[in-house]
C-alpha cells in the first residue's frame, strides 16, 4: 500500500456572547435550572415573528473580516427544514445561500511555523434546545434554544490532529480578544464536527470521509482525529476500503473510539428556502469600516511583534499574548517605557504567578502597568535590589499602598559610594591576615570580604558597587 496522508475539515460551532438570544428578547445567558430563558419565539408559539439581534449580526461580520471572508452585499437568512424534539418550530433559522462570509483564509501557528486554512464559509444560526437522556425518559431544556451560533466551516485542508486543534485554538482565541465569545469549551460554548479522510498521497482525488459530530472538547478533536486516521488506514490494508463509506460517527470519550451512527449515503434534502419573516437589508461599505475598526489587534500579530520589535523569546510572547488583557498589560508597560524584556519577566513570573495563585485577572490587581513601573525605576536608580523589589510587589498587592510608601531609609538599598568605602576600609584594616592572604593569591577570600560587607550592612549594600570598590581596594 502507498503511504497514506490525511484530510481533515472543520465545522466549528460556537456560542456567542449577547445579552439576548439571536432572534428573541429572552435572556442569553446558562442556567444551571432548565426552561427559565425563554420568550415565546424560542417554543414556536403562533403568531410570534422573529427579531434580528443586531449585535450578533455585527459580532459575525467582524468574524468573517478576521477570517478574510468576502461579505454579501444584504444580511438574511434561510429556513432548514426538518423535525426534532430540540426543535420546536420544525426548521431552523440559519444562513445557507449568503452566509455572512465565503472563501476566507487565514494563518494559524503549528508548532511554530505559519500554516495557511481555507475557509468555506462562516454564518449565523440559531442554536437548538438541549436535550437529555435518561434510562426511560427524555428531557428537554429550552434555555438553549435560539442561543446565538456561529458555524465555521473550513476546506478539506488540515492534514493532522495538531493543526486542526491548533485552528482551534486559534479561533477560540480570536473570539474571547474581540469579546464576540467565551468560546469556553467546558461550558458546552464549542462543539465541532470533525471530517476525516484518507487519501494515497499521490492522489488527486480526495478519500471517502467520516463525519464525526458534535465533539466538544479539544483533547476529543485531537484523539478522534487520530484514532480515525488509523481506523481507515487499517481498512484500507485490509482491502476493506469500501466499509469507510460516507459515515456519520460519533466520538466515545470514555472507550476512546468512534462509534457509527448513521450512514450519509442517503443525504437528507432539508428543501431551505429564506426566511420570510426577517427583511433582507443591505450591508454598506460604511457599516463594515465602522466594524472593521472596532476589532482589536489580534493574538498572533502581537505575538510577531513583541518577537521581532522587542526582542522576546518566541515562549514569552507566546505566553503574554494568550489573554488580551494581558497583552494589553504588557503594552501599557511598553508605553511607560518599562524596557520589553523587564516588563515581559515581571509579567510572566511575578504577575501570573500572583494571578494563578489567587484566581485573580490582571485587570482586579493593585500593581498596574503604572505602579510596575514606580517598581521598576527604583531598581534602575539602585535605590532597592531585584530581590527587595520582589518583597514589595507582594506587600503592596496585599496592603494596596503606593510603592513609594516601602521604600524607608530602613529598607533602601546603600548605594552611597563613599559610606560603602568607609565601610570596606574598616573591614579591609581589621582583616590584615585575610588581606596578606588575598594578595598571596587566595583570591577565593574575595567572597569573604563581601560577606562581611553585608554582614556589616546588615544585607543592604549594593552588591555591585561593593564588588566595585573591593576589587579597588584589594587589587591596586
Ligand atoms: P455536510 O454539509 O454534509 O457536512 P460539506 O460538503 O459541507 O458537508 O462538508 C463539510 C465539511 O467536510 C467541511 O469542513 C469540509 O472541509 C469537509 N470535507 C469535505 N470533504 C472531505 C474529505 N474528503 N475529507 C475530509 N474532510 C472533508
Ligand atoms: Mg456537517
Amino acid at each position: 500500500m502507498k503511504e497514506q496522508v490525511a484530510v481533515i475539515g472543520l465545522e466549528m460551532h460556537c456560542e456567542l456572547k449577547s445579552n439576548s438570544k439571536v432572534f428573541s428578547f429572552a435572556r442569553n445567558a446558562y442556567d444551571e435550572t432548565p426552561n427559565v430563558n425563554i420568550a415565546p419565539l424560542d417554543m414556536a408559539f403562533p403568531g410570534t415573528l422573529p427579531v434580528v439581534n443586531k449585535k450578533c449580526v455585527e459580532d459575525a461580520l467582524k468574524m468573517s473580516m478576521i477570517l478574510n471572508c468576502s461579505q454579501p452585499k444584504y444580511m438574511y437568512f434561510d429556513r432548514k427544514n426538518y423535525y426534532y424534539p430540540d426543535l420546536p418550530k420544525g426548521y431552523q433559522i440559519t444562513q445557507m445561500s449568503e452566509p455572512v462570509g465565503i472563501n476566507g483564509k487565514i494563518e494559524i501557528e503549528v508548532e511554530g511555523k505559519l500554516v495557511p486554512v481555507e475557509i468555506h464559509d462562516i454564518h449565523l444560526e440559531e442554536d437548538s434546545a438541549s436535550l437529555d437522556h435518561y434510562f426511560d425518559t427524555s428531557t428537554i431544556d429550552y434555555n438553549r434554544a435560539g442561543v446565538p451560533l456561529l458555524e465555521l466551516v473550513t476546506e478539506p485542508c488540515l492534514h493532522n490532529a495538531s493543526e486542526a486543534v491548533a485552528f482551534l485554538e486559534h479561533i477560540r482565541d480570536v473570539y474571547r480578544y474581540c469579546g464576540i465569545s467565551e468560546a469556553d469549551t467546558k461550558k458546552g460554548q464549542i462543539r465541532c464536527d470533525v471530517n476525516v479522510s484518507i487519501k494515497d498521497i499521490d492522489a488527486k482525488e480526495l478519500g471517502t470521509r467520516v463525519e464525526i459530530k458534535n465533539v466538544n472538547s479539544f483533547s476529543g478533536v485531537r484523539d478522534a482525529i487520530n484514532y480515525e486516521i488509523k481506523r481507515q488506514t487499517e481498512l484500507k490494508k485490509q482491502g476493506r476500503y469500501d466499509e469507510v463509506s460516507q459515515d456519520t460517527r460519533r466520538w466515545d470519550e470514555e472507550k476512546m473510539e468512534t462509534v457509527h451512527m448513521r450512514s450519509k449515503v442517503d443525504a437528507i434534502d432539508y428543501k431551505y428556502f429564506v426566511e420570510p419573516n426577517i427583511p433582507k437589508y443591505k450591508i454598506s461599505k460604511e457599516w463594515l469600516e465602522e466594524l472593521r475598526r472596532q476589532i482589536p489587534r489580534l493574538h498572533l500579530e502581537r505575538k510577531y511583534d513583541y518577537i521581532n520589535n522587542y526582542g522576546l523569546s518566541a515562549y514569552d510572547a507566546g505566553i503574554l499574548v494568550k489573554e488580551k488583557d494581558i497583552a494589553d498589560y504588557f503594552e501599557e508597560c511598553l508605553k511607560l517605557k518599562i524596557d520589553a524584556k523587564v516588563a515581559s519577566n515581571w509579567i510572566t513570573t511575578q504577575i501570573l504567578g500572583y494571578l494563578n495563585k489567587e484566581g485573580l485577572s490582571i485587570n482586579d490587581i493593585f500593581i498596574n502597568p503604572k505602579r510596575l513601573k514606580d517598581l521598576v525605576d527604583l531598581i534602575n536608580d539602585g535605590t532597592i535590589s531585584s530581590k527587595q523589589a520582589k518583597e514589595i510587589f507582594m506587600k503592596a498587592m496585599e496592603e494596596k499602598q503606593e510603592i513609594k510608601t516601602y521604600v524607608s531609609s530602613d529598607n533602601a538599598q546603600l548605594s552611597d559610594r563613599d559610606e560603602l568605602i568607609k565601610i570596606i576600609d574598616d573591614i579591609i584594616s581589621n582583616s590584615p591576615n585575610q588581606v596578606e592572604q588575598y594578595k598571596a593569591g587566595r583570591t577565593n577570600l574575595f567572597d569573604y570580604f563581601v560577606g562581611q560587607v553585608m554582614k556589616n550592612t546588615r544585607g543592604k549594600a549594593n552588591p555591585v558597587l561593593t564588588k566595585e570598590i573591593l576589587n579597588e581596594k584589594l587589587n591596586n
